[in-house]
């Protein structure tokens, strides 16, 4: 994934001020912040949620706003194929609430991709198995934790198994007792290299821990960006020490 010279405006703030960056496939990057300091508004670009007022982004080699083939601007069609590629989460989940776990993962591969039901059914099992809910495929998201939620919200993404995962706070509306399952699924993704990941968190110990890069966001711009056994062992900025000492 490549990011360069990305700019975003919202009213007279600039919200992002030319952030450039190269995130290989496979690895795992934390992005750590203050609040208001543009976090959310980068992954929604990624996300193609929203278009950047300046820069460009490629995904696998793929830009994303332009279509290769053509050199002009993308269009649906393009789009819709980059998208394809990338998975979000975020803080709240936003299951079906009518559909039972097994149907909210299975509804995409089977209305985007276009699979047969057994075979969306039988990809959505294996991912409900990879977060550990094998056996909550029936149930209802009225009839699960705030966790469990969750770690659907997670599998209904890797069901599209894209390239890219990114995760704004996923944990930061659980319970305490709750976030740890979460954690670990993520760590266990990351440990995988299956996917490139870009994980929000306010968890300072698992972004230590699991991530092999962090990235610190201010006002709109990265300051910060190491191996996190470095990062968070010795911090360059005077912005980045207040920030680590004021949330660990
Ligand atoms: P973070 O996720 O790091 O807390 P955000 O990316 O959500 O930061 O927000 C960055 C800045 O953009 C903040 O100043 C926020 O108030 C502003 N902002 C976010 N979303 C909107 C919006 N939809 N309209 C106007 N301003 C917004
Ligand atoms: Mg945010």
């Amino acid at each position: 994934m490549v990011l360069r010279g990305l700019r975003k405006r919202r009213g007279p703030l600039e919200v992002l001020r030319g952030i450039d960056l190269d995130i290989p496939a496979g690895q795992t990057v934390a992005l750590i912040g203050p609040s208001g300091s543009g976090k959310s508004t980068l992954l929604r670009l990624l996300m193609t949620l929203e278009r950047p007022d300046a820069g460009s982004i490629e995904i696998g080699g793929v830009p994303m706003w332009t279509d290769p083939r053509t050199g002009r601007p993308a269009g649906a069609a393009h789009l819709h194929r980059v998208r394809g590629r990338i998975g979000m989460v975020f803080q709240h989940f936003n299951l079906f609430p009518h559909m039972t776990a097994l149907r909210n993962v299975a509804e995409a591969p089977r209305h985007v991709l276009g699979l047969p039901r057994a075979e969306a059914e039988a990809r959505a099992r294996e991912y409900l198995a990879q977060v550990g809910l094998a056996d909550k495929a029936d149930a209802h998201p009225a009839g699960l934790s705030g966790g469990q939620r969750q770690r659907v919200a997670i599998a209904r993404a890797l069901a599209m198994r894209p390239d890219v995962m990114l995760f704004d706070e996923v944990t930061s509306a659980l319970d305490p007792e709750l976030v740890g399952g979460v954690l670990e699924i993520l760590q266990e993704l990351s440990a995988s290299r299956a996917m490139t990941m870009l994980i929000v968190t306010h968890q300072m110990k698992f972004a230590e821990r699991s991530a092999d890069r962090t990235l610190f966001l201010d006002q709109g711009s990265i300051i910060e960006d190491a191996p996190s056994a470095e990062l968070f062992r010795a911090p360059r900025t005077e912005r980045a020490r207040q920030f680590l000492q004021a949330v660990i």
